[in-house]
């Protein structure tokens, strides 16, 4: 089977050449990029898309989400806004409803918020633990998140669980819940943070995962200046997500060693928090990322346009720089190749804007642009 798209207005490959083309037609074949040119030789296929001039993006690669959880916390939400200060401890409502949620209440929650997702252009998505906090718990967590994706990341060390003793709670993090857990994640996460778990801690957890053949990624530098930066650098991390807070010595050490900065500007939006400076990162030749976040505590969008449109206002980013680190830089975070991109022999995860050009992201923020996905089925 295949299909071409012809009458592209702008087409956005992140090709080094040329990134992005206009007048243009693509084709995919057995759910692959197989030509790209201009439109007015598109090959003939099997379908025909005529994108009457709209402009055809990668899908986006959300490299951070926590889609599998209970109940919400808008209630939170609404009093931050009336002052109170986000604490890391809030978490711990949502454990409570989490545990008190079956297999499949929380399948069809997550799947919900990932048809939310798949509406606004998103076509790859990592999933975390961390709402369970206990064995059987997580590995529910991470039995529902592998069903609906192969970026599953276990985040058992997300906060200690109110009444345990944080070095016990290390220990059966490390031991018995990785044993667990292991076989449905391919990442391993912690959050390293005051109120959460600190440098040795982290880095116990995220040296046992990796003993257990996890790939290691961080929430780091969220809420204050710490040392989970330098831990991702050190353990030779994919990501460190959140960067909120970050010393020369920090920005220094991720452009050294390729970590990619995840930034989530959606947290900032929903704690009142200062936003990252994204221009300060790529200045220095950082690899910067954006995602949601997805998350019921701090940061509950599932919108990838919204980060986009929050990184340009916010963090100094161009409208076309968000919309690459929403894209290849996130495939980078998850170290795919096969996505975030739209060159040959990429996968054909792809959107259709119902606009000329990638600015509108930005531009028209909360507009609903994306007027079509198309995604590889394998
Ligand atoms: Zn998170």
């Amino acid at each position: 089977m295949s299909t071409a798209i012809r009458g592209i207005g702008e087409l956005v490959t992140w090709d080094d050449d040329q990134p992005i083309r206009h007048d243009a037609g693509l084709v995919i074949d057995d759910g692959r990029v197989a030509w790209v040119g201009a439109s007015d030789q598109t090959p003939a296929a099997d379908e025909v898309i005529e994108a009457d001039g709209a402009a055809v993006i990668p899908g986006f690669v959300d490299s951070h989400t926590h889609l599998v959880f209970a109940g919400d916390r808008a209630e939170e939400f609404a009093a931050r806004m009336a002052g109170r200060p986000y604490e890391a401890g809030g978490i711990r409502t949502t454990v409570a409803a989490t545990r008190a949620a079956s297999a499949d209440e929380l399948a069809a929650l997550a799947g919900a918020r990932l048809a939310e997702l798949h509406a606004q252009g998103t076509t790859t998505v990592e999933i975390k633990s961390g709402y369970g906090l206990d064995v059987a718990t997580e590995a529910r967590l991470l039995e529902v998140a592998a069903s609906l994706t192969s970026e599953t990341t276990y985040l058992g060390a997300h906060v200690v669980p109110s009444g345990v003793e944080p070095t016990d709670y290390v220990a059966l993090v490390t031991g018995e819940m990785l044993a667990a857990c292991a076989p449905h994640a391919r990442w391993i996460d912690v959050f390293c943070e005051t109120g959460a778990f600190d440098a040795d801690q982290a880095r116990t957890v995220l040296q046992a995962g990796m003993a257990a053949g996890l790939k290691p990624r961080i929430h780091a530098n969220q809420l204050g200046y710490g040392p989970g930066v330098q831990l991702a650098c050190e353990l030779g991390a994919a990501a460190a997500d959140h960067c909120t807070y970050l010393s020369d010595a920090d920005v220094s050490a991720l452009a050294e060693t390729g970590v990619v900065a995840g930034l989530l500007p959606g947290v900032e939006f929903s704690t009142r928090h200062p936003y990252p400076d994204a221009r300060r990162l790529l200045q220095a030749g950082v690899r910067v990322a954006i995602a949601t976040d997805c998350n019921p505590g701090t940061s509950y969008t599932s919108s990838m346009p919204f980060c986009i449109a929050l990184a340009v206002r916010e963090m100094g980013l161009t409208p076309t720089e968000a919309l690459h680190a929403a894209t290849q830089a996130g495939a980078w975070s998850l170290q795919r190749t096969d996505v975030g991109h739209l060159r040959l022999g990429a996968r054909a995860d792809l959107a259709i804007l119902n606009a000329p050009s990638h600015l509108h992201l930005a531009y028209r923020p909360g507009v609903p642009l994306v007027a079509r996905v198309l995604r590889a089925s394998a």
